[in-house]
């Protein structure tokens, strides 16, 4: 079944000159039209060079910006048009981990607290909250103890795996990972990309992975898109995307 099923997106961007004169004189089409879908347990590389339009993309499928034209569904929900509890819950099925782990770690709260943070939001009990902490830091290979200790004590790769165990708390069935390994040095960067694919299977998650470097997305993708000045220019099979001329 399809989990996130983008339709015709468009963003437009007008451009002006001046501040207290100010004119409009042109638009740039940060996004323009593209259309992809994510089947259940898929993972899908959205990749591209800086400025192609991958953020825009994203901002609009979290609904951080609204499309100029176009539909994100997820779950078969179109997310444009959901109010109250569905747009809860599409909060729930959709979630991101950031390129920048520390960015996304508040620096004041013991890890287990930031894991802990979105169930606390969405209501869990005491109770299920105190089981799943440990169990979510099992899952990306830290230790239940390490539930006290706060982001700084923890090395690059470690606080970006603290970042995937909260994207996990509620049990989603899309994870948008917007670049999780580019502030990664290249030593650790497998070691990420290794527990995501790991967590995929084991948990049937679908993955959308933005990257702007191909290499990448290579050994996790099943399938690439290939955005360049906002267009998917070429879409498909990993095996064939690489090895296109
Ligand atoms: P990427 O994430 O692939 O680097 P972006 O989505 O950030 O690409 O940008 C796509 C295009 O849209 C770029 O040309 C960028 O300059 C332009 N753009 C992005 N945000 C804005 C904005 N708020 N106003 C005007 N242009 C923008
Ligand atoms: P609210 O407090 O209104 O429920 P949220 O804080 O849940 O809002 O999310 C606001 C928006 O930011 C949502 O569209 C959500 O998809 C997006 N978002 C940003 N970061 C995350 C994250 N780590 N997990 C899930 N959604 C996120």
């Amino acid at each position: 079944s399809t989990v996130l099923d983008v339709r015709d997106l468009q963003k437009h961007y007008g451009i002006s000159k001046g501040t207290v004169f100010k004119r409009k004189v042109g638009t740039v089409r940060a996004v323009d039209g593209i259309t992809f879908d994510i089947v259940e347990g898929e993972t899908l590389g959205l990749v591209g060079e800086s400025g192609c339009g991958k953020s825009t993309t994203l901002m609009e499928i979290l609904e951080l910006a609204a499309p100029s034209h176009g539909s994100v569904a997820v779950l078969g929900k179109d997310v444009g048009k959901l109010a109250g509890k569905d747009r809860k819950s599409i909060r729930r099925d959709l979630q991101v981990v950031f390129q920048d782990p520390m960015a996304a770690l508040d620096p004041r709260l013991p890890i287990g607290d930031i894991i802990a943070e979105p169930m606390v939001t969405h209501g869990f009990s005491k109770e299920h909250i105190g089981k799943r902490v440990p169990e979510l830091l099992g899952l990306v290979g830290l230790r239940p103890e390490h539930a006290d200790r706060y982001p700084a004590e923890f090395s690059g790769g470690q606080r970006q795996r603290i970042g995937i165990a909260r994207a996990l708390a509620l049990e989603p069935k899309l994870i948008v990972l917007d670049e999780p390994v580019s502030a990664l040095d290249v030593s650790i960067q497998a070691g990420v990309i290794n527990l995501l694919d790991e967590l995929k299977a084991k948990l049937g998650l679908s993955y959308l992975f933005v990257a702007h470097d191909l290499s990448v997305v290579r050994h996790i993708a099943d399938r690439v898109a290939v955005m360049y000045l906002g267009k998917i220019v070429e879409i498909g099979d990993v095996r064939t995307v690489f090895e296109a001329p």
